[in-house]
């Protein structure tokens, strides 16, 4: 017995198989995970990616629109690799749409789940990258402050993948935990914003929805503008309503149902009459417990009956709506970032900072679920900031880096910085940086920053001159 009372076995050491070796190991294959991989592998590197579920495209299989393409100022801030990915999802599948404005936003892109699924996967295998799905991270193999490679748990059993580079796309920063970087969880109080299970109905109204709320007259609005004004639904065919908040009251008091949720936020699909739910909230999660994991399963999916009885018993166009499915996994908005090189802060954020070291532009305002009642707070710059490479790379493994929503960052920030867009754009940088690193022999810490900022914008990455114009590519900028 310990002195926290949890009981200890010794396991005994043992010798396990290496099961792969690369040059570049990516551990998850989310958004950041996916364009890590793609970058690192652009030009002949070994790469491989574990993900522990059965496909690649992690929260961008959820349901949810992808974030942060445009920035405040209506122009596309995000281009590159993600670009390429959202382009061929519309071009062979059907599968994104444009990236459409909204004033809450910025700018939406949708993209349908199983499209993303598999047209990730097509470009990962078609890069060369060795995918191996089933494969939980399970440690970090370190030796000196330099990370060797993982321990992996599967079906297969216990085996080692080694590689010179290792980037931690996991969402949780798994991998720089074990591997004993230093960590930071939640807000002040430690409080983190709260996981949802998101849904799907179908037999949607959504031409019904919209014009419920662009025609409604001034003093009848359902719609507390919550940011969009109610014209804008007069125009989209394809958008997000978040609000409703006097619907919710009124449905609380007139049937006594319980909403987890201040406003009503739906999310129109690709597909007539399919609509994905943001709604669900299961306060005091953590998503780097199995146990807090699978609390959050059970009271999301038991929070689903009240909200489904709402939303076809007071929102318009919902009349005919029936549940369809919930996504695959609770999502996960916040859990570990690690303490890296710099800490992104929301005064940097709200600054419209740019960064020397910038390797990628973002624009998405502060947005935090707040940890602890149902509510959410926005914050915007009214335009766009960097995101420093620095804050990729973490404080005591060298040849490790981070991307996408555990990099070096405050709560506040990573408010900003979580969104997909964004978070595609960091992975790009880190597989380029991988590349330039192992390529020179070089640790990620020390490869020249320069060099990298010329690849990315030859990659067709947006970056910002310091007067705030797109920089172009320096064979372009020279001539
Ligand atoms: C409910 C909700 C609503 C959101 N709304 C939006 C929105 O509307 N638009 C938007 O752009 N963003 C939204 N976000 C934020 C965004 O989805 C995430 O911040 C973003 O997906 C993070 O990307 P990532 O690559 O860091 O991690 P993830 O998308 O979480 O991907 C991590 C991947 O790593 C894998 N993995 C994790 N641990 C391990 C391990 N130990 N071993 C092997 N594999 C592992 C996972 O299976 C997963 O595939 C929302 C998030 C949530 C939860």
């Amino acid at each position: 017995m310990s002195m926290t009372g949890v009981r200890f076995i010794e396991e005994p050491a043992r010798s396990i198989p290496v099961s792969a070796e690369y040059d570049v190991l990516v551990v998850g294959g989310g958004p950041s995970g996916l364009t890590a991989a793609l970058a690192a592998a652009e030009d002949g590197l070994r790469v491989g990616l574990i993900e522990s579920r059965s496909f690649v495209g992690g929260n961008m299989t959820i349901g949810l629109p992808v974030l942060g393409f445009l920035g405040q100022k209506g122009n596309q801030i995000i281009d590159g690799l993600p670009q390429k990915f959202i382009e061929r999802l519309r071009r062979e599948r059907d599968g994104a749409s444009e990236h459409r404005p909204c004033p809450l936003h910025m700018g939406i892109t949708l993209v349908e789940p199983e499209a993303v699924k598999t047209v990730a996967l097509e470009m990962l295998i078609e890069a060369g990258v060795d995918v191996l799905f089933y494969t939980f991270f399970a440690g970090a193999l370190v030796e000196n402050d330099i990370i060797r490679g993982v321990v992996t748990e599967s079906k297969t059993g216990r085996t080692a993948i080694l590689a010179k580079v290792v980037i931690d796309c996991s969402g949780d920063a798994d991998v720089a935990y074990s591997a004993g970087v230093p960590t930071e969880k939640g807000n002040a109080d430690g409080g983190m914003q709260p996981p949802t299970l998101m849904f799907c109905l179908a037999g949607v109204d959504t031409d019904a929805l919209r014009m419920s709320i662009a025609n409604a007259p001034p003093e009848a609005r359902t719609y507390l503008t919550d940011f969009i004004p109610a014209e804008y639904f007069g125009q989209n065919r394809q958008f997000i309503v978040v609000g409703m908040r006097e619907l919710i009251a009124k449905a609380k008091a007139e049937r006594g149902l319980e909403i987890p949720n201040e406003r009503t936020i739906i999310i129109t699909g690709l597909k007539k009459g399919e609509v994905w739910i943001n709604m669900t909230r299961v306060k005091g999660t953590d998503g780097t417990n199995a146990r807090s994991l699978t609390k959050g399963e059970i009271e999301g999916r038991a929070q689903i009956d009240d909200i489904v009885t709402y939303l076809v018993n007071y929102v318009p166009g919902f009349e005919k709506a029936y549940f369809t499915k919930t996504a695959p996994f609770l999502g996960i908005r916040e859990t570990r970032r690690i303490l890296g090189q710099y800490v992104m802060t929301q005064e940097d954020v709200l600054a419209c900072k740019h960064f020397d070291d910038a390797i990628a532009v973002a624009s998405y305002p502060i947005d935090i679920h707040r940890p602890s009642d149902d509510g959410c707070t926005l914050i915007w710059c009214g335009d766009c900031y960097d995101i420093p490479y620095r804050s990729l790379v973490p404080q005591k493994i060298g040849n490790l880096l981070v991307a996408g929503r555990s990099i070096s960052a405050t709560h506040e920030a990573m408010g900003a910085i979580r969104v997909m867009a964004t978070c595609m754009a960091m992975g790009e940088a880190a597989g380029r940086a991988a590349k330039i690193s192992v390529r020179g022999n070089r640790s990620p810490a020390d490869i020249d920053i320069e060099e990298l900022r010329r690849q990315q914008l030859d990659h067709g990455v947006y970056l910002r001159n310091p007067d705030g114009s797109r920089a172009g590519p320096p064979n372009r900028a020279a001539a």
